[in-house]
């Protein structure tokens, strides 16, 4: 065996190091019991208990989907969701897998799978063109099934304290793993603002992205580092390169820790300009902290994390307590509450995925289809504003037809909880994402009608660019710093200022140092940053004259290509701050 140092390069995606064994996931063919040896003993009634949930989780979820898509698809590809409940509900089936567990001993995971094998094999011969199509959808439910037979257990299965490494994760599965205090995770695809990377750097775990091949490239035999400054993963380091990693390790938390005294400090440029500084807020661990350490206002909350734990959306009731929880904790400070922003690859069978899920149904779209479910949120976060520091934030706004739709809704749903003689905020405040190109062109129009714009340049980079934010193919593509971007982010600010309403940034780029310097200039009033980069921007606004950033961004404005910009901004970094600030741009 080579054990030999080995360096995998990808892409930097939440920064920290760590050094540990490796654990490797592989989410395509869910087997991690299958190697257990047939010599094993197992509690076949366990095994069917278990499957018997799987089975019953599945029908539940397939439901709520069947529900869901019922307005969205024709007639004709509803019944492939009526063939597969058909399916679960075959008793006949399930006392064949359960009558084998018992006779043969075996797994239920096992017995399942072959089972519908032997199914797979009928349909895929089948004479008929139609029913041979119909395997797509077999996988799907088999797939389900098996998912939600190992869930629990396979989460219970990662080591603790392991760098997980996998061809790719989805934001639920990072959120189940993160239970388990992830070391890092490194996956061969996946881009530097794909949600995998954004619930990395607010769960502080090290990430590196578009490895390539490193999946299939380290064994669990294998010690690793994990760089997520520079994104590098090296397998089986030698001892010169962990005592150098080590007190790099130190270092950096020594610099963490000297950075803690700017907490009380107020946000503001040398010159005496304040800037106001939020924190985006994904998970209720977090909340403590932000509120003792920072004690700022929550510039985004992102609701579709309660979807993906979930698998399902939340009933009124656990909205309305979640919210309320965070309301609660956060006051007198307020918390921007953004409706769910879920892709149709969610909520959609495998046989109906669209080609382009980010240009497909997602977002406000998906509420305004689905009004029942949006009125549900609407209500909750209502419901839960009473203490007036609740603000409600639209995601995926492309045009004026979506916000007058949402307010016929928003008062729709008052006009609900008043005849209840519930309590909530009248004057509840609303706002919406910039992060769409049209939205950006209709600003001023829009402007009009809400009362706050927040800049989501993950997105509003990847719309205006025409470059997928999770794709590794076209990651060197997706740039911030692309003129065309920072002109959108320039004609949001004038129209929001024409309009005499705040705008703030919540994407990715109000938490990188050098791009907020720019913002700041632009005339952005808010930053909402990722946790981790809080004290880190706030370090650098009281480092800048705001003057001087005013005097970048009018320059910049002024550059014709990504190259121009980064160098000039690189050059007043270093000629104008003076200090490096542990970040390369
Ligand atoms: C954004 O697009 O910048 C944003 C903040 O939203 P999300 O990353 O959740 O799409
Ligand atoms: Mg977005």
């Amino acid at each position: 065996m080579n054990r030999s140092e080995q360096i995998f390069k990808g892409i930097a995606a939440s920064k920290g190091i760590s050094i540990g064994k490796p654990f490797v996931y592989r989410a395509e063919v869910p087997s991690y019991k299958v190697d257990i040896s047939p010599a094993v003993i197992i509690s076949a009634e366990s095994e069917i208990s278990d499957y018997e949930n799987a089975v019953s989780q599945s029908v539940k979820e397939l439901k709520k989907i069947f529900e869901l898509a019922k307005e969205k698809l024709e007639e004709k590809n509803l019944q492939i969701f009526e063939a597969q409940l058909s399916f679960l509900y075959d008793e006949f089936f399930h006392s064949k897998v359960k009558d084998r567990i018992r006779s043969e001993n075996k797994q239920a995971f096992t017995v399942f799978k072959e089972e519908i094998q032997i199914l797979e094999n009928a349909v895929v011969s089948s004479n008929d063109e139609y029913i041979r199509e119909r395997v797509n959808d077999i996988e799907d439910m088999k797939n389900r099934v098996l998912r939600n037979l190992l869930k629990g257990r396979l989460v219970s299965k990662i080591t603790e304290n392991s760098i997980v490494i996998a061809r790719n994760l989805t934001p639920a599965d990072t959120i189940l793993f993160s239970n388990r205090n992830l070391l890092g995770i490194a996956t061969d695809l996946g881009g530097i603002n794909s949600h995998v990377a954004l619930i990395s750097r607010s769960l502080r775990i090290p990430a590196v992205v578009a490895m390539q091949d490193i999946s299939v490239n380290i064994t669990s035999d294998d010690f690793l580092i994990i760089d997520g400054y520079k994104g590098i993963v090296i397998k089986n380091p030698e001892n010169d390169t962990i005592e150098s990693y080590k007190k790099l390790i130190e270092k950096n938390l020594e610099f963490e820790r000297k950075l803690e005294e700017l907490e009380k400090l107020p946000s503001e440029t040398k010159d005496g300009k304040s800037v106001k500084l939020s924190t985006n807020l994904e998970f209720n661990n977090e909340v403590d902290y932000v509120v003792t350490h920072f004690g700022c206002d929550v510039g985004l909350y992102r609701t579709e994390h309660l979807f993906m734990e979930l698998g399902d959306f939340p009933s009124e009731e656990d909205q309305y307590k979640q919210y309320k929880f965070l309301a609660e904790h956060i006051y007198p400070k307020t918390v921007t509450i953004r409706t769910f922003d879920i892709g149709g690859d969610k909520i959609l069978p495998e046989s109906q995925k669209e080609l382009n899920p980010f240009l497909g149904w997602r977002g406000i779209r998906i509420c305004l289809d689905k009004k029942e479910t949006f009125l549900v949120q609407l209500r909750a976060i209502l419901r839960a504003s009473a203490g007036g520091n609740i603000k409600i934030m639209l995601p995926m706004i492309s045009g004026i037809e979506e916000i007058k739709k949402t307010f016929e809704y928003l008062e729709e749903a008052k006009q609900q909880l008043r005849q209840q003689n519930v309590r909530f905020d009248e004057n509840i405040q609303v706002g919406v994402m910039i992060e769409i190109p049209s939205a950006v062109l209709l600003a001023d129009e829009i402007a009009k009608m809400v009362d706050f714009f927040s800049i989501g340049t993950n997105d509003l980079v990847q719309y205006t660019l025409a470059v997928d934010r999770d794709s590794s193919l076209v990651c060197e593509m997706y740039e911030k710093f692309h003129p065309a971007v920072l002109r959108m982010i320039e004609m949001t600010v004038k129209a929001a200022n024409k309009n005499n309403i705040p705008v703030s940034v919540c994407g990715e780029m109000a938490s990188d140092q050098y791009a907020s310097l720019l913002l700041i200039g632009l005339g952005i009033t808010e930053l909402s940053v990722v946790s981790t980069a809080y004290l880190h921007i706030k370090r650098l606004i009281r480092l800048i004259k705001f003057e001087n950033a005013q005097k970048v961004a009018s320059k910049v404005l002024t550059m014709s290509t990504i190259n121009e910009v980064k160098d000039y901004i690189e050059d007043c970094f270093n000629k104008n701050i003076g200090e490096k600030l542990n970040v390369s741009i």
